[in-house]
């Protein structure tokens, strides 16, 4: 069976062909400024399949999902033009097939535990660390996805300052408005953050400064400081999300994770040492292939679309 995945990200868009399962083909292209026009995302799949019908397509998305798994519901200041587009409508009438629409990390999640690093497990949360911070969860083998479709995803929006600032969500203290790539290059621009002379010469030649910067120059106590408050905001997010679905496997992915090996075991330390004491302690892992996480696991949904023939 052949399936298409789009994995409609905040900085690019990633196209996959699949056949029984099998990455066969793929493209990728920056989405300028947060925006992205299906016309060209149409004509590009068209070029990757030659024209031939998919069996289904699976499409992500940086944000909530309906929860019939067809429209994006919101994603703060990402993809405006594509809010309430019903997108299986779309596919049918561009591709002649359904489509299914789910939210990147749930993708990544299902991509992870269908063949990858949580291959086999039934009880995993994902953590994305990257310009947001993103989460999924299965919970005995069902993929949580809630009554209204925001289930398990929201895990970078859980309060750990209430003294923070508004959240772009609505919320306040937001993990994510803390300690993420858009976070650190906001703080640093505004000048809210103190800085080493190193790190200070990096904002002044380069404009912003993103993670690697922090973990470069983390012999200067400045960005030690930086880089350890944010493993422990990243660490409640994860404690949290292990408090709620008691998981076996953690997967840690996103852009922060070029730097697993100074990143991974802090974090994995600090959550084992902060959760509940008689929480099962489970394995932290990282997926072997990053990149195509989400392609996977949208591979895995439209094939099973795709098999129950609702075409
Ligand atoms: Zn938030």
């Amino acid at each position: 069976m052949r399936t298409v995945a789009i994995d409609l990200g905040g900085t690019a868009v990633k196209l996959g062909v699949f056949e029984s399962g099998r990455l066969v083909a793929s493209d990728e292209f920056a989405a300028v400024d947060g925006q992205i026009g299906l016309d060209e995302v149409a004509d590009r799949v068209d070029s990757l399949t030659a024209g031939e019908r998919p069996a289904a397509i699976g499409i992500a998305v940086p944000g909530v999902v309906d929860s019939e798994g067809s429209s994006l519901l919101a994603a703060h200041g990402k993809y405006a033009e594509l809010h309430d587009l019903d997108l299986s409508s779309w596919s049918r009438s561009r591709f002649g097939c359904s489509a299914v629409v789910e939210n990147d990390a749930r993708a990544a999640l299902i991509g992870e535990l269908t063949d990858g690093s949580a291959s086999g497990a039934r009880d995993a949360v994902l953590i994305v660390l990257g310009t947001g911070i993103g989460a999924a969860a299965v919970l005995d083998g069902q993929v949580v996805r809630g009554r209204h479709g925001h289930g398990a995803i929201l895990g970078g929006h859980i309060t750990v300052d209430l003294d923070g600032p508004r959240c772009p969500c609505g919320n306040i203290g937001c993990a994510e408005a803390l300690a993420s790539t858009w976070a650190l290059a906001a703080d640093a621009e505004a000048g809210d953050l103190v800085l080493g002379p190193e790190l200070a010469t990096r904002l002044a030649d380069q404009g912003t400064i993103g993670i690697r910067d922090l973990v470069e120059t983390r012999v200067e106590h400045e960005s030690a400081a930086i880089l350890d408050r944010y493993i422990r905001t990243w660490a409640a997010v994860i404690v949290t999300q292990c408090h709620a679905f008691d998981p076996d496997v953690v997967v840690v992915t996103g852009g922060v994770m070029r730097a697993a090996d100074v990143i991974l075991p802090a974090l994995r330390d600090r959550v084992h040492a902060d959760l509940w004491s008689s929480s099962f302690r489970p394995s932290f892992v990282t997926p072997n292939d990053p990149s195509t996480s989400v392609l996977r696991g949208l591979a895995a949904l439209a094939q099973d679309l795709g098999s129950k023939g609702r075409l």
